[in-house]
């Protein structure tokens, strides 16, 4: 007996107009239009994916970017930050 292939379990994946991928919001509000103008589904899911990203600076953060000597930093506001964290625990850690 020789092994067949069978596609199954097809599914339609509806991408949103650059200006709603962000906003989950939008998102609900395409999936509730969907849902009134369109027959023949019976499950519609609104899915993301996760990134991380400096507060300051809003670019992507990724670890491996980030050099021994960099503490953890960003960019120099990031850095800027991180600085005045380490001075207020080490101002704690005097009064204790
Ligand atoms: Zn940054």
């Amino acid at each position: 007996m020789a092994k067949k292939r069978k596609e199954t379990n097809y599914r339609l994946v509806v991408y949103p107009d650059s200006w709603r991928k962000d906003d989950s919001y939008a998102c609900e509000e395409l999936k509730k239009d969907i849902e009134r103008h369109v027959d023949g589904f019976s499950n519609i899911e609104i899915n993301s994916d996760t990134i991380h990203y400096c507060e300051f600076c809003k670019t992507e953060w990724s670890d491996e970017e980030m050099n021994d000597g960099d503490v953890g930093a960003c960019c120099k506001r990031d850095a800027e930050s991180v600085e005045e964290l380490h001075r207020l625990a080490q101002k704690k850690a005097e009064k204790k």
